[in-house]
């Protein structure tokens, strides 16, 4: 029985050991975090792990995080965490983590939340503040060799300076015709929230949807699907992560 058991053990319930390969802070608030882990050599855009930290008593944290690179032989992956006040697991990887470091980490989960190029498009994307980052790996994927699929990511963040990867996004929806970025600062002079007129601007670059992915807290997520469908798209092809709070 116990043999049978483990033969059939889903792998993405192991555990993998994976060491800390870069660091750095991305936003005043967010720190990329690049791992080696077996673990980094099959999954899809879009998808996630959790990470877990044993402290030197045992005691024992888990959060997930999603992937924010795309798939690249390195045996690596980047990680993209907002460190929050007084975050159990964020704190500790804004303010304590160092390169050789060691956390475990399973996964990759997340199969419906994922993308790859021939699922095909066009993409619909809405990443509401570090909801943006398992989006970012679906355009780093596209940009591997799927540059013919269009894709519209809606972004909804507090400050341009809070924004992550904006520098890329800007300089993607620059340079690639077949890729829009609209952005809603919600906390600057002028700024706004998600709102008809945005989702609208962008369906009108897009055209019609052919996946739609949302990304962000349990309330961004319910205005971005409201938004979305009021606008006429099929609830049918709207999928959704949400973070928390
Ligand atoms: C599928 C999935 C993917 C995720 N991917 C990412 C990612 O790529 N990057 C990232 O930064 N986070 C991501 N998260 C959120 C992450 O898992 C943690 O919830 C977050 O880092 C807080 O954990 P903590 O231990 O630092 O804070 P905790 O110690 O758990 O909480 C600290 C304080 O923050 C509040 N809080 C907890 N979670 C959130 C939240 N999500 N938003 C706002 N306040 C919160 C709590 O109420 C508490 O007051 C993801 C969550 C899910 C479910």
């Amino acid at each position: 029985m116990s043999s049978a058991t483990s033969v059939i053990e889903p792998v993405v319930f192991r555990w993998h050991r994976a060491e800390i390969v870069a660091i750095a802070p991305v936003t005043p608030h967010v720190t990329s975090v690049r791992l080696r882990c077996g673990l980094a050599a099959a999954y899809r855009a879009g998808q996630h792990v959790d990470v877990r930290l044993t402290a030197e008593d045992g005691y024992q944290a888990q959060r997930s995080y999603s992937i924010a690179s795309a798939q690249d032989g390195s045996g690596t992956f980047e990680l993209m965490i907002e460190g929050l006040p007084d975050g159990e697991v964020s704190g500790w990887f804004s303010q304590a983590a160092a390169v050789g470091d060691h956390v475990e980490l399973r996964g990759p989960i997340g199969g419906s939340f994922s993308w790859d190029g021939p699922d095909g498009g066009p993409l619909l994307l809405g990443g509401g503040g570090s909801g943006v980052v398992p989006l970012l790996a679906m355009l780093r994927r596209r940009a591997q060799g799927w540059r013919q699929i269009p894709a519209a990511l809606i972004y909804s963040v507090r400050t341009r300076a809070e924004a992550i990867a904006l520098a890329e996004l800007e300089s993607l929806a620059a340079a690639d015709p077949n890729v829009s970025l609209h952005l809603a600062t919600t906390r600057e002079a002028g700024g706004r929230r998600i709102d008809a007129a945005l989702v609208g601007d962008a369906l009108a670059r897009l055209g019609p949807p052919g996946k739609v992915f949302l990304c962000g807290s349990n309330r961004f997520v319910a205005a971005a699907s409201d938004l979305i469908m009021a606008a006429g798209v099929a609830p049918g092809l709207i999928r959704t992560e949400r973070f928390g709070a």
